[in-house]
């Protein structure tokens, strides 16, 4: 058996030692007889699962006590029409920062429940860079501000938190949660799809402020209340257990095997910037993004001479180096270094683009 190293966006790599793990848990978890997946969500040895994913998640990011964490369904684009369901049933105007695709998505949908304000967009730099907080013009009656903190396809991240007073503070992590500590006082509400640096898709992480759980509107489907998940421990329904079990198992790796946030901090830091640090070396390739919004997660690169983009993710894929290709929608290569991606897969990348150049510069 031969694990390649895998940049993909997402699903995403997984660390070896969790599903180590998950493979000999597999068939009898923990001397119960059977697999996570046959238990009931409702058994002791559930619940425990449950809870310990919960208490491992809360000291990893230090959530504070007033918070909620909620397990849910329905990925990321699912909270693009939640959070206007939970926040606008006091009134006021969703506001948004608009910095590419996904947070595109999200005012999309909020516009079917209300009008949207976009207080400050990428538009008019090409998706280069985030606004600067001066730039920031929330509308007078604002319910909310959501922004994408790390815009995944462009590879475009936030440099910094936007201060915004009492406005509740959302913001979609999907792509960057867990890339390192994190004040999550700052935030209304934060939530993050689980296929990147969580666990395997399926599984929604949402953490909102208590007092934020009064506001949905009246005709909230009971699936999409966060109040309603908070009063049932994020078991309505049927939760995805088997993901929520893996995301524990992601949680517990960060935690006690790689020493917590800050370490993964400095890992994330060091990761990117040999990427990039080559990329920057080179005019065989480059990347558009400006410098203090450049992605720690997702390296978007372009060759200067796209005819050799087939070749260079054939040989690249030939070299142990899988799922490189940029998103349809803006061509050329994307490295997503996600916390489960080794310094070891960047290493190696990096010395096969320099191989690559010199076969082709
Ligand atoms: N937001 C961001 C930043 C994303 O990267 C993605 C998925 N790539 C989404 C939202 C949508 O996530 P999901 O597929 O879980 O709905």
């Amino acid at each position: 058996m031969t694990r390649k190293f895998n940049f993909c966006a997402g699903p995403a790599a997984l660390p070896d030692p969790v599903l180590e793990r998950a493979r000999d848990e597999l068939l009898d978890y923990q001397g119960h007889g059977l697999s996570v997946m046959e238990m009931s969500h409702r058994s002791d040895a559930f619940a425990e699962i449950a809870a310990r994913a919960e208490r491992d998640l809360r000291a990893l990011l230090a959530v504070p006590d007033n918070y909620r964490v909620l397990f849910m369904q329905g990925g990321a684009s699912s909270q693009f029409a939640m959070v206007p369901y939970n926040l606008l049933g006091t009134g006021g105007t969703p506001n948004y920062l608009y910095t590419g695709i996904w947070g595109k998505k999200a005012v999309a949908e909020a516009r079917h429940l209300a009008g949207a304000h976009v207080a400050a967009s990428s538009e008019t730099n090409g998706f280069t860079a985030v606004p600067r907080p001066e730039d920031i013009v929330l509308s007078s009656d604002a319910a909310y501000l959501h922004y994408t903190a790390n815009e995944t396809i462009d590879g475009l991240e936030f440099d910094y938190i936007p201060e915004i007073g009492d406005v509740p503070l959302v913001c979609d992590m999907s792509s960057s949660i867990l890339s390192g500590p994190l004040d999550v006082s700052r935030f209304g509400v934060l939530y993050a799809g689980a296929q990147k640096n969580i666990g395997p898709a399926g599984l929604t992480l949402v953490i909102v402020r208590d007092d934020l759980l009064e506001r949905a509107l009246p005709n909230t489907p009971t699936m999409f209340n966060y109040r309603v998940m908070a009063e049932n421990g994020s078991m309505f329904n049927t939760p995805p257990t088997y993901a929520w079990y893996l995301a524990g198992l992601v949680f517990d790796w960060l935690r006690h095997d790689m020493g917590g946030l800050e370490a993964m901090d400095r890992l994330n830091a060091r990761k990117s910037e040999k990427l990039y640090a080559a990329i920057d070396a080179s005019d065989f390739y480059s990347s558009p993004i400006a410098m203090p919004n450049r992605s720690r997660m997702n390296v978007p690169f372009v060759l200067a001479d796209e005819s050799l983009n087939g070749a260079f993710l054939n040989d690249a894929e030939a070299a142990g180096l899988l799922n490189l290709k940029g998103h349809r929608s803006v061509g050329g290569m994307r490295a997503s270094l996600y916390n489960a991606v080794p310094e070891a897969a960047v290493d190696a990348l990096v010395d096969f683009m320099q191989e690559f150049e010199r076969r082709h510069g």
